[in-house]
C-alpha cells in the first residue's frame, strides 16, 4: 500500500477490496482525493507477541489491528487467530468492516485484527497469554469510542472476556463495551452468538424468495462449520432447507435426503470434526463447493470461490457467509451465468448490527429482550436487502456493486460534512 511496500499480487483479498472501491468510486464519480483517502487505512499498527508455551519455550507471533475508516463513528471489527494471517488480509477485511457497518447503518467505521498463528495448536493457558499480549500491545489504540474488536476466525467469547479484562485492568474499571461478543454473563447480548448466521439464514430465505424458490423443496450445501456455518446449517435446517452438505477444515460430508443439523452438531461437539458423522457420506472438500443444490453457503475462508471453479458451481444461489470468499474474477464469471451472489457485507452483517446492539446495552447498563434483538436484527437485515435489491435494479448493477456503492456514498458524505482537518 506505500512506496516501498513489494506489488500486492493479482489475486488476493486485498488487491479484490481495492478493485471493489474502484468500481464503487467510478459508479458514484466520488473525487480523487476522497478515493485515495478510502483507499488507505487511517492507522495500522503491527506488534510482537512473545509466548512463553507450557514447555518453557517462547515463540514470537506477529499481530495487527487495521484501523480502515472512523468517519461515521469508533472502528469497529473483528480479532482473527490464524496462520493465514498477514498484513494485507487484515486491510482488505478492514475496508470491508467499514463497508458493511455503513450499509447496514451502524454508527461505525471498520477496522480487523489479527495474530498470525494457529490456535488449535495451543492450549488454553496459552490462547489467554497470547490474547492478552496481543491486547496490552494494541492497548492505546481500541476503546469503547475508538475502535471494538469481536470474535472471529479462531477467537470465541473467551477471547473476548481476556480483551475486557487486559483492557479494564489498565483502565483500573471495567469497561464492558470495549469489546463485542462477549459471554452473557459479563455483559454480552442475547442473540450476539447466532447473530451472523440468523442473519445470513435470514438473507438466504430473501435471495429464494427473489427466485421462486420454497425453501422447504430447497437443498443447500454449507462450507465451514464453526461459529457461523453451524447456525446458519441450523436455521436453514429449521426452514425446512435440505442441508446436503457440510465441511471444515478436517473433511466434508455430504447426504443426499439432508444431514441432520442437531446429530452433526452432537458428532462435532463429542469429536471436534464433521469427518466421520455417520449421517452421510465422505465427499471431497472440493466437491463441496460444486454440489448440486439450490444455494451454497461458503462460511469458512476468503478466495474459495475462484476463476477454476466458478464454471463448475451448480448452485443458483451463493451466500457468503466468510468475507470474501469470492474472488473478482469468480465473480464476475457467476455473474455472467447467472447465479446470484449475496455479497458478504449484507450476508454476514448480522453479527455486527447485534455488536451494535451489545454495545448499545454495555452503554446503557441495561439487557434487552432476546426477541428484541432477534426481530430489531431481521428488521435491520430487511432494510439492508431490499436497499441492495433497489439500488441495484435501478443502476443496473450486481449485487455485490450495489451494496459497495451504497457503503462507499454513506462513508462519502459522512467524510465530507465532517471536511478535512485542519
Ligand atoms: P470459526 O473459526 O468459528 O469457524 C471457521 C470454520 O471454517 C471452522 O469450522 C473451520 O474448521 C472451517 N474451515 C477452516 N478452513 C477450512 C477449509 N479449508 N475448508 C472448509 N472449512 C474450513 O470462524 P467464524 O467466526 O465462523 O468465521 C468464518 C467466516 O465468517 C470468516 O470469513 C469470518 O471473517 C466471517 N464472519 C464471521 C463473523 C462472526 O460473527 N463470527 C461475522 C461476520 C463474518
Amino acid at each position: 500500500m506505500n512506496a516501498q511496500e513489494p506489488p500486492l499480487e493479482s489475486t488476493s483479498p486485498l488487491t479484490d477490496a481495492l478493485a471493489q472501491l474502484d468500481g464503487a468510486a467510478q459508479h458514484l464519480g466520488i473525487s480523487p482525493g476522497a478515493h485515495a483517502m478510502l483507499a488507505q487505512p487511517r492507522r495500522e499498527l503491527m506488534v510482537s507477541v512473545p509466548l512463553r508455551r507450557d514447555d518453557g519455550s517462547t515463540v514470537v507471533y506477529s499481530g495487527y489491528r487495521v484501523q480502515h475508516n472512523f468517519s461515521r463513528g469508533p472502528a469497529k471489527g473483528g480479532l482473527r487467530y490464524s496462520p493465514s494471517v498477514d498484513i494485507d488480509e487484515i486491510r482488505a477485511l478492514a475496508m470491508w468492516m467499514t463497508w458493511k457497518c455503513a450499509l447496514v447503518d451502524v454508527p461505525y467505521g471498520g477496522a480487523k485484527g489479527g495474530v498470525a498463528f494457529e490456535p488449535r495448536d495451543h492450549s488454553k493457558a496459552e490462547l489467554e497469554r497470547v490474547t492478552r499480549r496481543y491486547t496490552s500491545e494494541i492497548l492505546p489504540i481500541i476503546g469503547p469510542d475508538v475502535d471494538i474488536p469481536a470474535p472471529d476466525m479462531g477467537t470465541d467469547e473467551q477471547t473476548m472476556a481476556w480483551i475486557m479484562d487486559t483492557y479494564s485492568s489498565a483502565q483500573g474499571h471495567t469497561v464492558p463495551g470495549v469489546v463485542t461478543g462477549k459471554p452473557i454473563s459479563l455483559g454480552g447480548s442475547l442473540g450476539r452468538a447466532s447473530a451472523t448466521s440468523r442473519g445470513v439464514s435470514h438473507v438466504a430465505l430473501m435471495a429464494m424468495a427473489s427466485c421462486g424458490i420454497d425453501p422447504t423443496q430447497a437443498s443447500a450445501a454449507v462450507q465451514g462449520f464453526g461459529k457461523v456455518g453451524r447456525d446458519a446449517a441450523r436455521f436453514l435446517h429449521d426452514a425446512g432447507v435440505a442441508i446436503q452438505a457440510v465441511s471444515d477444515v478436517d473433511g466434508a460430508i455430504f447426504n443426499g435426503n439432508g444431514i441432520s443439523i442437531s446429530a452433526l452438531g452432537a458428532h462435532v461437539d463429542a469429536t471436534g470434526s464433521v469427518a466421520g458423522f455417520d449421517g452421510a457420506e465422505d465427499l471431497d472438500p472440493a466437491d463441496l463447493l460444486t454440489a448440486e443444490v439450490d444455494a451454497l453457503i461458503p462460511a469458512a475462508l476468503e478466495g474459495v470461490i475462484t476463476a477454476d471453479n466458478a464454471h463448475d458451481i451448480r448452485a443458483g444461489i451463493v451466500v457468503e457467509g466468510a468475507n470474501g470468499p469470492t474472488t473478482n474474477e469468480a465473480d464476475e464469471i457467476l455473474h455472467d451465468r447467472g447465479v446470484l451472489v449475496v455479497p458478504d457485507i449484507l450476508a454476514n452483517a448480522g453479527g455486527v448490527i447485534v455488536s451494535y446492539f451489545e454495545w448499545v446495552q454495555a452503554n446503557q447498563a441495561y439487557q434487552w429482550r432476546e426477541s428484541e434483538v432477534n426481530e430489531r436484527l431481521e428488521e435491520r437485515m430487511t432494510r439492508a436487502w431490499y436497499s441492495v435489491i433497489e439500488y441495484a435494479s435501478l443502476h443496473r448493477l450486481t449485487y455485490r456493486q450495489a451494496a459497495t456503492a451504497l457503503a462507499v456514498q454513506r462513508v462519502v458524505e459522512a467524510h465530507e460534512l465532517r471536511g478535512l482537518y485542519p
